[in-house]
């Protein structure tokens, strides 16, 4: 039998956090047969209206492909595999990627610091470029310098800027981050996937119109309504300053979901250089914080407002999940409700998240 209860929370607030419980029952194996009840929860992003499904006892199921491999081994096998002909480690970069065509920048390929920014071999936009974020082959979750995610973020400003002057089509910049395989990356090598398109991604267009909308509604930011709301009832929200907020999704995405918000800027044109380095130091502080918890991999993503585009509705906003651990064979955290129905299966709660990620930081901020 199913118990089905709506809650709707904060109806009077221009933010809705809504939430479904439903209890599942069943008679469990694993202590005797007794009838064991697990609570799920279906929540909805209080924007977009997103589902998303917890429960939080599923990240205690036996993932049978882990368990058999010696991950760190055969992670450290990948490393040193790779290694040899890595086409972004410095001996190799020069020869092995592309160039930009002289009307992008006649230099060829831009470098600041220990990073490089050069085309996608294989890109799936018209602006599509690739930025290594060290020189250093392999380099742990944890283990990323404030400097070179600085000067990584800084050559995707510089290559949104380059394109804006030479194609104004191009309006909707993305900074994208996959690190390790089971996040997608193909190259084991630290980088970054930076885009600017001629229309936002079906969700980007969806975040931006419903933020427009709830503008004209009730007359103020969403963003700024609801990092003022996170900040009252303080159970998600993270880490917060003058310019940036991080909070833990009501509803996520993603397992262990944070939103880095930057407030008043809509697009990832208008991040200025001081703002830059605090959401560096802030990745990296947060990135070690998921370190500590035991994650191995991660997917980064953003959401902006066209150049010029958004001033008064949108903050553009950085997003972070988990991802499996590195192994041989592991089991993937997407499957049938993601791939197919657009439906989030989360294995934790985000309030519970937020309040160990908080202490992590406390050690590193
Ligand atoms: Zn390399």
């Amino acid at each position: 039998m199913i118990n089905a209860f709506l809650l709707r929370l904060y109806a009077m607030s221009s933010i809705a956090f809504e939430k479904i419980t439903v209890i599942s029952r069943l008679e469990n194996p694993l202590k005797s047969f007794a009838v064991d009840e697990q609570m799920i929860e279906y929540r909805r992003d209080p924007l977009t209206g997103w589902l998303s499904v917890i429960n939080a006892r599923r990240a205690e199921r036996v993932k049978q492909a882990a368990a058999a491999s010696a991950e760190k081994r055969v992670l450290d096998e990948v490393i040193e595999s790779s290694r040899k002909g890595c086409f972004f480690c410095p001996e190799n970069i020069e020869r092995s990627t592309p160039r930009f065509p002289q009307e992008v920048f006649p230099e060829g390929r831009l470098w600041r610091g220990e990073c490089c920014i050069f085309p996608n071999l294989y890109p799936f936009a018209k602006h599509h470029a690739v930025a290594t974020l060290t020189t250093q082959h392999f380099v742990d979750v944890g283990d990323f310098r404030h400097q070179n995610v600085f000067d990584n973020l800084w050559l995707a400003r510089e290559f949104f800027r380059r394109v804006r002057e030479i194609d104004p089509k191009a309006k909707y910049p993305m900074f994208n981050w996959n690190h390790l395989p089971p996040a997608a990356a193909s190259i084991i090598h630290p980088h970054t996937q930076i885009l600017v398109e001629e229309q936002p991604t079906p969700a980007e267009k969806q975040m931006l119109e419903k933020s427009k909308r709830f503008f004209k509604k009730w007359g103020e930011c969403f963003w700024e309504a609801l990092v003022r709301e996170e900040r009252r009832l303080g159970e998600r929200m993270v880490y917060e300053s003058k310019d940036v907020a991080v909070v833990a999704s009501f509803a996520p995405r993603g397992n262990r979901e944070l939103q880095l918000i930057v407030k008043y800027a809509s697009s990832l044109l208008d991040l200025s250089d001081r703002v830059l380095d605090e959401v560096a130091k802030l990745l990296c502080a947060l990135l070690r914080g998921y370190s500590q918890l035991g994650v191995g991999s991660f997917n980064t993503s953003t959401y902006s407002a066209g150049f010029g585009e958004g001033a008064d509705y949108f903050w553009t906003s950085f997003r972070i999940i988990s991802r499996p651990q590195p192994a041989t064979l592991y089991t993937s955290d997407t499957g049938f409700m993601e791939r197919f129905h657009d439906e989030w299966v989360i294995e934790g709660f985000p309030e519970d998240f937020a309040k160990a990620i908080r202490r992590s930081l406390d050690e590193v901020l």
